[in-house]
């Protein structure tokens, strides 16, 4: 019998009480009390969104709602910006690019953030830019890209700023209004403590402007039908209903403590995860722009990164993530984000501990722990 630890940045694992709330009878959608359910999933998205704008609840993965920013601001031959930074940043390139929009690419380095000030540069070589798209953490490199700097360089044009929060929403502070972000795009997955299949898209006045010209071919996912709808606490086709009830339960969980003290809790987790890194004489691979929803690790050489996540699993029951792309079996991904807690961390270090040893790795058994738990007790 083996006891599972999911650490893996989404899915990630689900609190008693929103399994509690998936498990209750269907109601129907039409009604009054799922409108009030509706009214009351906004309004705590709206809060964790920090936003006035309009919030649409969408029954897809947080991919649908990144093709739904697209397919509603833009139209086909349109310039755009997309940051390429990881393979996160390459999905906004590849659904602009279906759709026969002009993407500017900006490549960064996999590990870095992206400069402001190369994004404006862009965009003043570019006049026509009508959309940026960038991504808050780069899940798959752990780097927290600056959205308050960018927003401000993009706020000095007419584009709209673009921005995909799906690892990111509820681990680390997304200002919507203050920062101006015109969409915000999320999932149920990672930091929302939910089982995969919503996603949420936050709408700018500018941005739903936008929609009411933008040409690019589009239905289940319009945001005028979900405008319309969601103005009378209704969805424009049948929503998830288990998983629109299940959001309240988890929102109002995360809610609970305030978001400081929340986006505190997952820092201190970043901090001693980092510290165990270093224990161990290890590397970050965005040592420069970590995120506080998940670590990535850069392993030595001689160290199969597949392996280690295989062992990891097999042996010990903990789930983390290794590489994506490029950075394929080099390094491991640790999230701290959602329902996980610091015993889970101290658990992932003590595992990667023992299977590093296991592989002839060389350094001071329990000096990760240590500096973790070290952290913790601060
Ligand atoms: C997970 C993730 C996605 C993809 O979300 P799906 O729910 O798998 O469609 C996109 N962007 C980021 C930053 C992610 O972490």
């Amino acid at each position: 019998m083996k006891k599972s630890y999911l650490l893996t940045p989404g899915p990630t694992p689900l609190p008693p009480e929103v399994l509690d709330a998936l498990s209750r009878p269907i109601i129907h959608h039409r009604t009054d009390v799922f409108r009030k359910i509706i009214a009351e999933a906004i309004e705590n998205l709206k809060y964790i969104l920090q936003t006035k704008n309009d919030v649409f609840i969408l029954a897809s993965s947080g991919t649908g709602a990144m093709e739904a920013s697209v397919v509603n601001v833009l139209s086909s031959a349109d310039y755009a910006l997309t940051i390429e930074g990881g393979k996160f940043g390459q999905r906004w390139t590849e659904i602009c690019k279906a759709y026969g929009i002009n993407c500017d690419v900006l490549e960064v380095e996999w590990g870095k953030a992206v400069e402001p000030e190369v994004i404006q540069e862009r965009l003043r070589k570019n006049p026509k830019i009508k959309a940026v798209f960038v991504t808050h953490c780069e899940t798959s490199t752990g780097v927290v890209n600056d959205i308050e700097g960018i927003a401000e360089v993009v706020a000095k044009t007419d584009a709209v700023l673009i921005v995909d929060a799906i690892s990111s929403l509820g681990a680390m502070p997304i200002k919507t209004d203050k920062w101006g972000i015109d969409i915000v795009v999320a999932g149920s997955q990672k930091g929302l403590m939910l089982p995969p299949g919503l996603a949420f898209v936050s709408v700018s006045k500018k941005a739903l402007k936008m929609a009411q010209e933008a040409m690019s071919p589009n239905y289940y996912f319009s945001f005028k039908k979900a405008k319309k709808a969601f103005d009378s606490s209704d969805t424009p086709f049948t929503p998830a209903i288990p998983l629109v009830i299940a959001l309240n339960e988890a929102l109002n969980l995360l809610r609970s403590d305030g978001l400081d003290n929340l986006f505190a809790k997952y820092k201190k987790m970043a901090c001693a995860t980092r510290a165990a890194v270093f224990a161990l004489g290890l590397k970050l691979l965005s040592p420069d722009a970590a995120s506080d929803a998940v670590t990535a690790i850069k392993l030595p050489q001689n160290i199969d990164g597949a392996k280690l996540v295989k062992v990891m699993r097999t042996e010990h029951g903990v789930w983390v993530a290794g590489g994506q792309a490029e950075l394929k079996g080099k390094i491991i991904r640790i999230a701290h984000m959602g329902y996980i807690k610091e015993s889970d961390i101290l658990i992932a270090i003590s595992s990667l501990e023992k299977v590093l040893d296991s592989m002839g790795y060389k350094f001071q058994v329990g000096a990760g722990l240590k500096a973790a738990e070290d952290i913790f007790s601060k």
